[in-house]
């Protein structure tokens, strides 16, 4: 059997990034492809008909076995996850992902699965070594000594060491990547869990010419943004080739938040004023560094920020004008 006639699982597929996972798997010919999520069916982002679509609730070990049963490759992207809004005021439910990763990991050992690809995050790095804003690219290795974020950067440091162990007692093929702030169509824009660029990109869309957008903190802190389409290309080069991981799939085009902010404001051809306000922010800085992916699997991102924005805002500013159509 080929592997496109193999069976594809995409867990959180009702989400940003394993929905744009499923549309690229569809899209480069694979025929199986199953996609599970916990949320209806009417609040996936993308939902295709020539997909076996679940809806279940993978906190539980048996729907992670009825979600796992024949598949040979596994992409858990599944979390309880938003922006800095998000995961500074839900620790334990970003914790609770522990349970969607433990019982995926056993249902995956459990049914034979060939691979698995474990979504980490950038959260899992040490914050001493983000404390301004010029703070260096984060290395791999620099997540030890052990200082995650708060809640959700622990919970994905324990589920990647769990990975790890997974195969190396148990002889599961894991792999393993640390996302760096992704950004891109068919993701959550508003709502609370939304991440910068979509918060930024619906806020210039919604606020007249010459208004004022809100930015949280100072906006001197500074994060890279990778685009979709880049991250479902090195996830699926990842989980296809002898290296491991962890690795940072992310960007190297470090940004503070404000330029971020008068970036998507000219790409929307509007004035704007900013205004800074008090807010959760987060580590002071972050950047990939891309070195160890670049030497094992010879990706890099090919898209600048302004380039990824530019689709996003315009994404984005279609859904806020149906949005208001609608109302
Ligand atoms: P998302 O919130 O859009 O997608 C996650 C999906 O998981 C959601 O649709 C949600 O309904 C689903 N889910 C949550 N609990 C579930 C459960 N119990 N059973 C089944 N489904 C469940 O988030 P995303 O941005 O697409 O992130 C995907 C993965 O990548 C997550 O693991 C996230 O932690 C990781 N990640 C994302 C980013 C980013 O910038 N987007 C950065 C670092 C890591």
């Amino acid at each position: 059997m080929t592997d496109k006639r193999c069976t594809a699982l995409v867990t959180g597929a009702g989400g940003f990034i394993g929905g744009n996972l499923v549309a690229a798997l569809r899209s480069r010919g694979h025929e199986r492809i199953r996609a599970v999520d916990c949320k209806p069916f009417a609040e996936w982002y993308q939902r295709f008909d020539d997909v076996q679509n679940l809806s279940l609730d993978l906190n539980l070990l048996d729907n992670c076995e009825t979600a796992a049963d024949g598949a040979a490759d596994i992409y858990n992207l599944a979390a309880n996850m938003g922006g800095m809004g998000f995961i500074e005021h839900n620790k334990a439910l970003c914790m609770l992902s522990v349970l969607i990763n433990t019982h995926m990991l056993q249902a995956a050992l459990k049914c034979g699965a060939q691979r698995f690809f474990y979504s980490s995050s950038a959260c899992v790095y040490n914050g001493d070594k983000q404390t301004t804003f010029e703070a260096p690219s984060l290395k791999e290795e620099d997540a030890y000594p052990a200082l995650a974020e708060d809640g959700y950067g622990w919970e994905k440091l324990f589920s990647e060491r769990m990975c790890r162990h997974f195969r190396e007692d148990f002889g599961l093929y894991t792999r393993v990547a640390r996302f760096h702030n992704v950004y891109g169509p068919w993701g959550t824009w508003y709502g609370g869990r939304e991440k910068a660029p979509a918060a930024i990109c619906r806020k210039v869309a919604e606020t007249p010419r010459g208004g004022t957008i809100q930015i949280w903190g100072d906006g001197k802190q500074t994060r890279s943004f990778l685009y979709i389409d880049e991250c479902v290309e090195a996830t699926l080069r990842l989980t296809r080739s002898e290296f491991r991981g962890p690795v940072n799939i992310g960007s190297e085009e470090m940004i503070a938040l404000n330029k971020l902010a008068q970036l998507v404001a000219e790409v929307a051809g509007k004035k704007v004023n900013i205004v800074n306000v008090p807010g959760p922010v987060g580590v002071r800085g972050r950047n990939s560094d891309n070195a160890l992916i670049k030497r094992e699997l010879g990706w890099k991102p090919s898209l600048t920020l302004r380039e990824g924005i530019k689709a996003t805002y315009e994404w984005i500013s279609a859904q806020v004008s149906q949005l208001r159509a609608a109302s």
